[in-house]
């Protein structure tokens, strides 16, 4: 459980996933805000603050490699954990994905204690380097 209810930016086009999610992290205490696009979601990041992103790569507008390159070119965004959801989950595809800037890696159909612990370690290590003022 999340006792300090972090907020989670959920950028996914796809309704079932959306949902799906949601439901998993609500339950899980934490607390969701939802972008359809790349594009809305780097508009939403100029007015709200997301302890974590959770990126679809698919998307309309604008891709989730864009987006994400994006916002961790962005002094103010950076060292907010980008984690990927996506269905390539082929070998190599992880090491790709990680390339283009991604925190970690969600892969769909998505397993529900992996996506947790993936982003509580991610929260958690967000958290260390905050402390200690490290990148
Ligand atoms: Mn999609």
């Amino acid at each position: 459980m999340q006792p300090d209810k972090a907020k989670v930016l959920l950028v996914e086009d796809n309704y079932m996933n959306k949902v799906l999610v949601r439901e998993i992290l609500t339950l899980n205490g934490y607390e969701i805000i939802e972008a359809k696009s790349g594009a809305e979601a780097l508009k939403m990041l100029t007015v709200v603050r997301p302890d974590i992103i959770l990126m679809d790569i698919h998307l309309p507008e604008m891709d989730g490699f864009t987006a994400t390159r994006i916002i961790k070119a962005d002094e103010r965004n950076k060292r907010i954990p980008v984690l990927a959801i996506t269905a390539s989950a082929m070998k190599g595809e992880e090491e790709k994905i990680l390339s283009h800037g991604f925190d970690g890696y969600i892969a769909k159909p998505i397993e529900v204690k992996k996506m947790l612990e993936l982003i509580t370690a991610n929260l958690a290590s967000k958290k260390e380097k905050e402390l200690s003022g490290t990148d």
